[in-house]
C-alpha cells in the first residue's frame, strides 16, 4: 500500500496469494540446492488455480537487468522467506569510507531500517536487509556497491522459483503476456516512476516463457533510447543490450 498497490489504483480487487499471513504455501526443496535458494515456498493460491495468466510489465532492474515474465513469477508467486532467499544469492553490501560524504540519505530512505552508522561507520543488518539495493542506487557518492557481481546467481535462482512455480500449472492452462509500454529503468516495486526509456512498443502474449522473454529484450533497442530519459549523471556503459548499457548485467545470461 505505502508503494502504491492499492485496489483504488489498480482498480481491482487484491488477493494474498500466500494468504493475509504468508502461510498458505507449499513448501518445495530446491535439490541440490543452490546457494541460499534451498526451498521455495510456493503461493498456494497459485498453485491451487485452474489456469495462470503471467501479467507482467518489462523493465530494467538494477540487480539482475531486466525484469518480466520470469521475475514476475518467481518473486510474485512465492512468500517473503523465498524472496529473501532469492534476493541474497545476489551477495552483500560494500561501503567506501573515502567516497562516503556522511549525508545518511541511505540510511534515511532504506525502507527496512536497515543501515546505521555506529562511531560514523555502516552498519547493515543483515537480518533486516532484503537486499533490495534502494541505498545502492539513492546514494550521491556511488559509495555503496553489491559485492561480487552475482547477478548471474539472482538470476539462476529466479529461473529456478519459476520453475517450480510452471511445474504445478498444466502448459495448455497457462499464458504469458508483457506490456512494452513505460519501459523504466528501475522495477516497479519502487513504487515510484521515471521516463519512458523507449517509445511505446506494445503488448506481447504468448505460451513459451523463453521465446516470449527473448523477443521482449529484442525489441527494447539502444538505437531507440529517448534523449534525457535516463536518471540524471548517468551514462551508458559499455555493452551490447540497452539494459545492459545501463545495469551492466547482460539481460540474456
Ligand atoms: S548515501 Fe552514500 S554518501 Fe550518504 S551516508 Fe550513505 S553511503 Fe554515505
Ligand atoms: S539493500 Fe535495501 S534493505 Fe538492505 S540496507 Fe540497502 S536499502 Fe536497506
Amino acid at each position: 500500500m505505502e508503494r502504491g498497490y492499492t485496489e483504488e489504483v489498480l482498480g481491482c480487487p487484491i488477493i494474498p496469494a500466500a494468504g493475509p499471513d504468508e502461510k498458505d504455501v507449499i513448501s518445495t526443496p530446491i535439490e541440490p540446492a543452490f546457494g541460499a535458494l534451498c526451498r521455495v515456498n510456493l503461493a498456494a493460491e497459485i498453485v491451487r488455480a485452474e489456469a495462470l495468466i503471467d501479467f507482467s510489465h518489462l523493465k530494467g532492474h538494477g540487480a539482475c537487468g531486466f525484469g518480466g515474465a520470469t521475475k514476475n513469477l518467481s518473486m510474485g508467486c512465492v512468500d517473503g522467506k523465498t524472496r529473501t532467499r532469492l534476493h541474497s544469492l545476489e551477495g552483500g553490501l560494500e561501503w567506501d569510507r573515502e567516497a562516503c560524504t556522511l549525508c545518511k540519505t541511505c540510511q534515511e530512505n532504506c525502507p527496512e531500517k536497515a543501515i546505521s552508522f555506529p562511531e560514523d561507520s555502516f552498519s547493515v543488518f543483515y537480518h533486516n536487509c532484503r537486499l533490495c539495493q534502494h541505498c545502492v542506487l539513492i546514494c550521491p557518492e556511488k559509495a555503496i556497491t553489491m559485492k561480487g557481481g552475482a547477478f548471474r546467481d539472482f538470476q539462476k535462482g529466479m529461473a529456478l522459483a519459476a520453475s517450480q512455480v510452471l511445474a504445478r500449472i498444466p502448459r495448455e492452462s497457462t499464458i504469458f503476456i508483457t506490456m512494452l509500454m513505460d519501459v523504466t529503468v528501475f522495477c516497479d516495486c519502487w513504487g515510484m516512476t521515471t521516463p519512458a526509456l523507449v517509445p511505446d512498443i506494445g503488448i506481447l502474449a504468448g505460451r513459451d516463457i523463453v521465446a516470449m522473454e527473448q523477443a521482449s529484450l529484442d525489441l527494447v533497442r539502444t538505437e531507440d533510447l529517448i534523449p534525457g530519459s535516463l536518471p540524471k549523471g548517468w551514462e551508458l556503459l559499455p555493452g551490447t543490450h540497452l539494459f545492459e548499457r545501463i545495469h551492466g548485467k547482460d539481460p540474456f545470461e
